[in-house]
């Protein structure tokens, strides 16, 4: 990568495409349109990653979820993305193992989910899942609840390092010719004579100094911060604001191999413990955030008892408490807001619009960067 200073003598070339975000999305469009030939660079107001896509829950999947909701076209997508990405990211991106236990009482539900892995496996031309009865599951994870239990699924998706899947994007894009600057935010947007967006006004907030820098086209990648990129041009707002949190154990209090998801008992939504790095995470929750969008997300209260709750039930003999708990984080979903009463139903494709010649890319997920970034050049 190029140093700060170097890019910063840059800015006053013509650019083809200015990106504003450096999150995943952002990461994407500047190595796509860095492939594609474009003179692009990419401004984050942060570090890059600082903002959701640090704070995710790491797992590059088909969304199986999706799938039981109806949204068929996400899970294809996903599942088609995370193929390419086991492919060409080959070790940042890592097969991981779903077990999803089954118990006594839910009649339809063996049959649901055996019809929906075969579909997910059908996606993605690999059969891969196969049926646990209840004493290997619970050789697998001795952990479970074992009352009821009358064995369950295992699959295979997959998991990864968010923030360093980033950073990846961001050094090929700049490999290819592309240019990236952290601690750089955009302040306004600047306006040809026809009155469409031709450029931005940045901050280079190590220095405080303001610059101008024109495009031919501006990409917006803003992520929770869409909205206010937005409303510079006038567009009202758009997205619903959703934040995930996560719990985070250490390996010996919740000692765990395979990703297990499992119905939360209030409300049916799936939640899932699984290893990551040195740890177990648990999540995710999903809540409309109205606090401050520069300040760090936080976990209220009730998401964590929410989430205490539902390892309470599934892991029993664990019994954890919020003692144990060494950390928890949380992010921002920009999800398209369809005034959908529960915050878990608002679909999660991704979206693309053209205002006044800025193109605003926003949804979606980690899995699907790639995607967003083509329809977002396309
Ligand atoms: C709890 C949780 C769990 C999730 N789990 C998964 C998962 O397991 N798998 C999956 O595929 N997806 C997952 N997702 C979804 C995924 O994390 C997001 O879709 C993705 O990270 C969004 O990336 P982004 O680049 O659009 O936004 P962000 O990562 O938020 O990036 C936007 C960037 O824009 C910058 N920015 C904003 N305004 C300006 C400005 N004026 N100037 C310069 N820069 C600016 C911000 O600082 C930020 O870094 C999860 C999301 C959440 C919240």
């Amino acid at each position: 990568m190029l140093a700060r200073g170097q890019v910063i003598n840059r800015l006053e070339e013509q650019w083809d495409v200015i990106v504003v975000g450096g999150g995943i999305t952002g990461a994407g469009v500047l190595r796509e349109a860095s492939r594609r030939g474009m003179r692009c660079l990419l401004l984050e107001q942060r570090d890059f990653a600082w903002g959701t896509s640090s704070r995710s829950g790491k797992m590059v999947h088909g969304g199986l979820r999706y799938l039981r909701q109806g949204q068929a076209k996400t899970t294809w997508h996903s599942v088609r993305e995370r193929e390419r990405l086991l492919r060409e990211y080959a070790g940042l991106v890592e097969p991981l193992g779903f077990l999803v236990p089954l118990y006594a009482g839910k009649r339809w539900e063996p049959l649901l989910l055996k019809v929906g892995l075969s579909l997910y496996d059908l996606m993605a031309l690999r059969r891969s899942h196969r049926r646990y009865n209840a004493l290997d599951l619970s050789l697998l994870v001795p952990s479970l609840r074992r009352d009821g239990l009358l064995g369950g699924f295992w699959y295979r998706d997959a998991r990864t390092d968010d923030a360093r899947l980033v950073l990846w994007a961001i050094k090929e894009g700049v490999a290819l010719g592309g240019a990236a600057l952290n601690y750089a935010r955009v302040e306004a947007l600047l306006r040809d004579r026809r009155g469409r967006v031709c450029g931005v006004a940045v901050r280079d907030v190590v220095t405080g100094r303001t610059m101008e820098v024109e495009a031919q086209v501006v990409i917006n990648a803003a992520g929770a911060w869409t909205d206010r990129v937005r409303s510079w041009t006038g567009a009202p707002p758009r997205l619903r604001r959703l934040r995930g949190s996560h719990l985070v154990f250490p390996r010996w209090r919740f000692p765990l191999f395979q990703a297990v998801g499992f119905s939360h008992p209030r409300d049916g939504r799936l939640v899932y413990a699984f290893p990551w790095e040195q740890v177990t995470l648990v999540g995710t929750t999903d809540v409309d955030h109205d606090q401050p969008l520069d300040r760090e997300p936080r976990m209220s209260q009730s998401e964590g008892e929410y989430l205490l709750e539902g390892i309470g039930k599934a892991f029993p003999s664990l019994e954890l408490t919020a003692e144990d708990v060494m950390s928890t984080f949380s992010g921002v979903r920009p999800v398209v807001g369809t005034g959908r009463r529960d915050p878990s139903r608002e679909p999660r494709d991704h979206v693309v619009w053209a205002e006044d010649g800025m193109v605003t890319v926003a949804g979606g997920k980690l899995t699907t960067f790639s995607l967003l970034a083509r329809d977002a050049l396309n």
